[in-house]
């Protein structure tokens, strides 16, 4: 009877961990059969190495172990048909393309499915890319970039420990928690502050110069503020005060849960550098996450998010004029949404109800004007992504900030109730997701299931160590 809600604190003592984990242990099985065995859910296309940190000089924080590298798949025949670069041309063309923005304007209310579906017979075009949309909370990867990116096995690139850490590491992680410090309507205009920071208006569609001097306008606030206990407006792990609304917590949650998923990947399946073997850590876990139960409490909040996107999605994607694999094979097609289905259908069977309640967000008080500056925020921390200075890290990072910004644009900017998940909330325009979107968003629900899985067995451990004393 504990269900997580955003609302909620999640509390160590709350039922609703042995509820997620009882509804991990049935779906894992089914989520890794479809990142695993399927050619669409395995692989993975973004720009790794074209597109230079947006904030700073990275050239500094570089990690050269070998962990830190990426197998890229550069031949065209190691690609898999479903991603190969002809069989992604031969679906783009004018008139099977996303609508532009222009005709979104011109005509919001036209109803565009049958013209994406009916007319064209081809109704799984989704790489558009390049094309930014209000809606997305991420950036898209190949903004200001003219290639169309690298194309990665995520079987052959596991996530787990590099070695990266220090100050390239540690610049990146305080930026990303820095983005927590939203502007705050009430915030005494007599500060000394100055101007409170704000993230340019659609900053996707902006130089990119605008947004590094914005950062470094934040920095200096930051320093003010530390300097100023008048302005609470964050405390220092990025945890605002008393007053701090729901959303903000949210925002915060998010990014602490991932930040928590990677540490417990890099912790369970890490190098030991003494015997060369590949091994669960503890004492890498006590450090960063059994001291710090938010820590962990701020993971399952994750997994409960994403089960909710993930549960309403089903009904789009179990539909074949609503959305096609592309597989350019019936067969393999109709195998890849079976498994999708899987877990789609096992994610919306959570007992006692939703795990997690998105009606509730952006509603009252300062809630509705801080939608805009929430998903700015998020996208400005995926394009923190290329400030990573270790392309394994990278690739995970882009993947699982892409898979949350897709959580969150199916959460928040589409209709809630299952007839009309293919509509979104402000127009008639239908639902599509880019292939990219949603195997990140597949492909992080899958990290957050096996860190699950670590830490209950890391629990285990733990207790085992201390009844053996
Ligand atoms: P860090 O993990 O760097 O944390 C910095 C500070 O943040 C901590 O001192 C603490 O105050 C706070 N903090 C830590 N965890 C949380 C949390 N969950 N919630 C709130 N605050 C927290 N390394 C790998 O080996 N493999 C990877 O795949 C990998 N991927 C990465 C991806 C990204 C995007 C980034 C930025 C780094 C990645 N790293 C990876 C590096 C790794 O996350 C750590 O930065 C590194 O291991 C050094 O750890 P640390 O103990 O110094 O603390």
């Amino acid at each position: 009877s504990c269900a997580i809600s955003p609302k909620a604190i999640v509390s160590d003592a709350c039922a609703s961990y042995s509820t997620l984990e009882q509804l991990n242990r049935d779906i894992k099985p089914a989520l890794e059969d479809l990142t695993r065995t399927t050619d669409f859910f395995s692989h993975y296309r973004l720009n790794l190495f074209n597109k230079e940190c947006p904030f700073w000089n990275d050239e500094n924080g570089m990690c050269g172990n070998i962990a830190c590298a990426v197998e890229t798949l550069d031949n065209e025949e190691d690609i898999p048909e479903v991603w190969r670069a002809k069989e992604l041309g031969k679906l783009e063309g004018p008139r099977a393309k996303h609508p532009g923005k222009s005709v979104q304007k011109e005509e919001p209310k036209r109803p565009l499915q049958g013209k994406l579906g009916e007319d064209v017979g081809e109704s799984c075009v989704v790489e558009y890319d390049d094309e930014c949309d209000d809606r997305d909370y991420c950036v898209p990867d190949d903004e200001g970039v003219s290639s169309k990116g690298d194309y990665v096995s995520l079987l052959r690139n596991p996530e787990r420990f590099t070695g990266y850490a220090g100050d390239g590491a540690k610049q990146v992680w305080d930026a990303i928690y820095r983005e927590n410090c939203f502007q705050k309507s009430s915030f005494p205009k007599s500060a000394s502050l100055g101007d409170t920071y704000s993230v340019p208006k659609n900053p996707a569609a902006q130089d990119f110069r605008a947004v590094m001097q914005a950062a470094g306008r934040q920095h200096i606030l930051e320093q003010q503020r530390e300097q100023n206990p008048l302005v609470p407006f964050v405390t220092k792990t990025g945890l605002e005060s008393e007053d701090e609304c729901l959303e903000k917590r949210v925002f915060y949650k998010i990014v602490s849960g991932m930040h928590a998923s990677i540490s417990t990947h890099l912790c369970w399946d890490f190098l030991n550098q003494t015997t060369g073997q590949w091994q669960p850590n503890l004492s890498c876990y006590i450090n960063r996450l059994h001291k710090f139960p938010e820590r962990i409490s701020n993971l399952y909040f994750n997994y409960a998010l994403l089960t909710r996107a993930v549960a309403k999605l089903g009904p789009y994607l179990s539909s074949h004029e609503e959305y096609t694999f592309c597989t350019g094979d019936p067969a393999q097609d109709a195998d890849t949404r079976a498994k999708v289905l899987a877990v789609t259908s096992k994610a919306a069977n959570t007992v006692p109800g939703p795990v997690f309640d998105e009606s509730i967000m952006f509603k009252n008080g300062e809630g509705p004007s801080l939608k805009e500056d929430f998903r700015n925020r998020f996208r400005n921390i995926s394009r923190l992504m290329d400030c990573v200075g270790c392309d394994k890290c990278r690739l995970w990072g882009k993947l699982q900030t892409a898979g949350y910004g897709t959580a969150l644009k199916v959460l928040f900017e589409f209709a809630n109730n299952d007839t009309s998940a293919t509509t979104s909330k402000t127009d008639e325009i239908p639902f599509k997701l880019k292939r990219t979107e949603l195997v990140a968003l597949f492909n992080t629900y899958a990290r957050l299931s096996s860190s699950l899985d670590a830490i209950q067995k890391f629990r285990a451990m733990v207790e085992e160590s201390e009844e053996g004393q």
